[in-house]
């Protein structure tokens, strides 16, 4: 690497590093860029150097930093009322509700605040609509999980995960979860039981390094949970809201899930605000105090999250992520050198593979970094490619550019 492409680290990004070393919990290893601003598809560190996000906080930001339009819902709303508790009404939940429903054309919604949240509040409808609907005994329902899953850091999610990292240590987990091989509606199949209420999958394993599966796959999970009467549940919380260049990745193959989870870029990363989507089976089991959330629902999050989904309807976000996801695409494809195993993706949501043996992915984050791309490594040979969806053609084949002298220093 060249002299001129290190990175002086500043005395006041270095004590800020150490600060967060001293004091945090040790449950995170950032890159070491001290970020204080951002705007549109850019984030500028302490240091005032300018970078194209490449991770769009896993997603949350898909409308692009600090959004200006999502910005003026906060601050006025802010300014007017921010919590009531659902022990009370507020007039910001009920045009969230309509909106939300209508866009996805769901029956109903429960908001709540982390994706985890929601997670776990599809997995609680799930079970009392098998005992309550389906007629499943007592204690006996089942969930089915695919291998590789994420979905939350919770002590039921983290149990049917397969990833150690996640797991270890952690339990006991609540039992009543069956984890098949991801893409395989064979094995989903063969999991099914009387006693299954519900099949829990991501429509692409985000966090697994954008694992697609067979064409048909989601499809069959689909004719399988009505067959077999159990629900399927999309975790949409990162594919969703546009990423993969549809609202929702489920429309790619021409399905409805019974719930479907979404957050993240639900607030254009204002604010955590997370939903379950419906149909009035399945969200009909939940009674008035059965399930809750001081904040769910509350005035400062609907109207931050109805402003987030006009903007990615409006602005045309979501076909953008197509027309430009695929330029990016066909362009990372074009650069790729002996070291990348796979560069796939579906609209913005994209993953370069490098070969085991090629240097790792953590170098060619670094190196992007000093080039002005913040990516980050999801495993050891995979890095993610997921821009704001804002994103202009000239900045996708800026990207590509960036990977291409990166890559092309690596060691294969
Ligand atoms: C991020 C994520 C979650 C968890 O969301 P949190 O807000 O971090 O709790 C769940 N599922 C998927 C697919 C995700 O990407």
């Amino acid at each position: 690497m060249t002299d001129s492409l290190t990175l002086a680290r500043s005395p006041e990004a270095a004590s800020l590093i150490d600060l967060e070393a001293r004091y945090g919990a040790r449950n995170y290893k950032p890159l070491d860029v001290v970020l204080t601003r951002g705007e549109g598809v850019y984030v500028w560190d302490v240091e005032e150097r300018r970078y194209l996000d490449c991770l769009s906080a896993y997603s949350a930001v898909n409308q692009g930093h600090c959004h200006p339009k999502i910005r003026e819902a906060l601050v006025a709303q802010a300014g007017r009322l921010t919590l009531t508790s659902r022990a009370f009404r507020n007039d910001q939940l009920a045009p969230f509700y309509e909106e939300l429903c209508a866009l996805t054309g769901s029956h109903r919604a429960l908001p709540m605040n982390s994706g985890a949240e929601a997670v776990e509040s599809a997995l609680k409808v799930a079970r009392k609509w098998g005992y309550e609907v389906k007629g499943v005994p007592q204690g006996a329902a089942e969930i089915i999980v695919a291998a590789g899953n994420f979905h939350g850091r919770t002590l039921a999610i983290v149990g049917f995960s397969t990833d150690p990292q996640s797991r270890t240590g952690f339990g006991p987990f609540p039992p009543g979860f069956k984890v098949v091989p991801y893409g395989d509606a064979a094995a989903l199949e063969a999991a099914m039981t009387p006693n299954t209420v519900g099949v829990l999958l991501e429509p692409i394993q985000g966090e697994a390094g954008v694992i697609i599966p067979p064409p048909g796959y989601l499809r069959a999970a689909r004719a399988l949970c009505t067959r077999h009467r159990a629900l399927l549940i999309l975790d949409e919380i990162q594919t969703g809201l546009g990423r993969t260049g549809a609202l929702l990745a489920e429309e790619h193959e021409g399905i409805e899930a019974d719930l479907t989870l979404i957050g993240k870029a639900l607030a254009g990363g204002f604010y955590p605000v997370s939903a379950v989507l419906s149909n009035d089976e399945a969200m009909g089991v939940l009674k008035p105090g059965e399930h809750g959330s001081t904040f769910g629902g509350n005035p400062l999050a609907c109207a931050v999250a109805r402003a987030a989904l006009r903007v990615l309807v409006e602005e045309g976000m979501i076909e953008n992520a197509a027309r430009i996801g695929a330029r990016l695409q066909a362009a990372l494809r074009s650069v790729a050198s002996a070291a990348v195993k796979e560069v796939r993706g579906r609209g913005l949501m994209i993953a370069v593979e490098l070969h085991p043996d090629a240097g790792g992915a953590r170098r060619l984050c670094e190196g992007l970094q000093r080039r002005g791309f913040l990516c980050k490594e999801t495993h050891d040979h995979t890095i993610r490619v997921c821009p704001p969806l804002i994103l202009t053609a000239a900045q996708a084949d800026e990207i590509a550019g960036a990977f291409e002298v990166e890559l092309s220093v690596l060691s294969r």
